[in-house]
């Protein structure tokens, strides 16, 4: 239930709709828009206290979600949400730029990788030091070491830190040296993984698993909010279909079919969407095209030799040009980038 307070309620009483809502055994999130306040009240309990809120003071009215996600809903917060982590912002009018190696592999190589990714326009670092690899003997990433180079690149060039998180135990260590924290496509659904980065401090960019639905992405989404992390962006980044000349099926009407359903904004990945360096260009023009509130973009000094993903990674001079022609769209649709 969303019980929605009048223009003008008190912050007291506001604070004793929370109350409320808690002795009803539900959990109370309150969401300060623009225009009005509202409580979120959700739980397991069916929606059967909807006339003891609607009489409480500073109430103009109670109603249902009809979403199964309830945090996440438009229905709730009906204004886009804007995440912003150090130099990062995604959503509104602002275009975010994610952009880095797939793998920390070097302090020289992450470093050139921040200067060359800031010089063209992006607004954060990416890069993963836990790697999920779809097989085991495939290289699982510089782990601690690979933060503190991430880090030493943010400190070098004042870029936002975009690095994954694989495992609940490691949500504090990674919560350390990222500004944001990655939960990869295999772990949408990893609902203790979720949990804990919804009590982390951090932005949280959870990836779309390869073959689940929306629904179940915004249901994911709503395990890190209910968490009490009201900082999720979510991004899409292809799924599995019959298809074989593409890594994934990157389907971008789910761009404005979530900005339809969720306030929270959308990351379109093109690099893995695609799984060819070649294909990228396009699609991130087409993503911000779509709408897209931000882009995640693999870039290596030399591909070629990436320890990972070098096939669908932009060179430094490749990533320039995409930027540039990004600009151009973004332009074309009122957007700042
Ligand atoms: C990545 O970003 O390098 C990655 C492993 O992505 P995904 O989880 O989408 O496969
Ligand atoms: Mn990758």
């Amino acid at each position: 239930m969303i019980v929605v307070m009048k223009p003008g309620a008190t912050p007291a009483q506001v604070q004793h709709m929370v109350k409320q809502v808690e002795a009803l055994g539900l959990k109370a999130h309150v969401i300060v828009g623009t225009e009005r306040t509202v409580i979120a009240a959700v739980g397991s309990k069916r929606d059967g206290n909807k006339e003891s809120l609607e009489s409480g003071p500073g109430v103009a009215e109670v109603v249902p979600i009809s979403a199964p996600y309830k945090v996440a809903s438009r229905e709730l917060k009906p204004e886009p949400s804007v995440i912003v982590a150090g130099s990062l912002s995604v959503g509104g009018a602002k275009v975010g730029v994610i952009a880095g190696p797939c793998s920390v592999e070097t302090e020289e190589q992450i470093l050139s990788c921040a200067q060359a990714v800031k010089k063209a326009g992006a607004t954060a670092l990416r890069g993963g030091a836990f790697k999920p690899r779809t097989s085991p003997y495939s290289f699982q990433g510089l782990k601690e070491d690979g933060l503190k180079m991430l880090a030493a690149a943010r400190d070098a060039t004042g870029l936002a830190v975009v690095t994954e998180v694989v495992a609940s135990e490691d949500v504090d260590l990674v919560s350390k040296y990222a500004d944001v924290l990655q939960i990869g496509a295999r772990n949408m659904q990893n609902y203790r993984l979720l949990e804990a980065v919804g009590r982390s401090p951090r932005a949280v960019l959870l990836k779309r698993g390869p073959s689940a639905t929306i629904e179940e992405l915004l249901l994911a989404a709503e395990y890190i909010l209910d968490g009490g992390n009201p900082n999720v962006m979510l991004c899409e980044r292809g799924i599995r279909t019959f298809e074989s000349h593409t890594r994934f099926t990157l389907p971008l009407a789910t761009v404005p079919y979530l900005q339809k359903k969720t306030h929270l904004p959308v990351v379109v990945d093109p690099s893995h969407g695609t799984g060819h360096s070649y294909l990228v260009a396009a699609m991130c023009t087409a993503g911000i095209a779509a709408g897209a509130d931000g882009l995640i973009v693999e870039v290596h000094p030399d591909p070629e030799h990436a320890l990972s993903d070098g096939y669908q990674t932009l060179n430094f001079s490749e990533f320039e040009e995409v930027m540039a022609r990004c600009r151009r769209v973004a332009a074309a649709m009122d957007k700042v980038m």
